[in-house]
């Protein structure tokens, strides 16, 4: 089986998933986007059942919904940072955390 972890972890910054096309769209809520070093993110996103998280989106109340990202810097780039917006996004747009219909994209 280490053969199968080692496949998944060496693939992680490809396998972001979008979500199903009702929440992929722009939220019309107020939000923020942050960037963060990568090696962050996990401290700014606590509360989570991963061992690590690439992105994630919170909802501060009256202050609106803050996306939390890794800064563009080499270790997600282009397209693949703009597919992990559009994914923590969709959880805005009220897409469950586990993920129910999520489309594999980038491979
Ligand atoms: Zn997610």
């Amino acid at each position: 089986m280490t053969w199968i972890l080692v496949l998944l972890m060496s693939s992680l910054p490809l396998a972001v998933t979008l979500p199903p096309a009702e929440y992929d769209r722009e939220p019309a809520v107020k939000y923020e986007v942050i960037e963060t070093p990568w090696h962050k993110v996990d401290a700014l996103c606590p509360g989570h059942e991963f061992e690590r998280v690439l992105a994630c989106a919170r909802d501060f109340g009256p202050l609106g919904w803050t996306i939390v990202m890794p800064k563009r810097d080499g270790s997600l780039l282009g397209d693949d940072w703009k597919l992990l917006l559009r994914h923590e996004k969709g959880h805005i747009n009220g897409w469950p955390r586990f993920h129910p219909g999520a489309r594999l994209v980038g491979m």
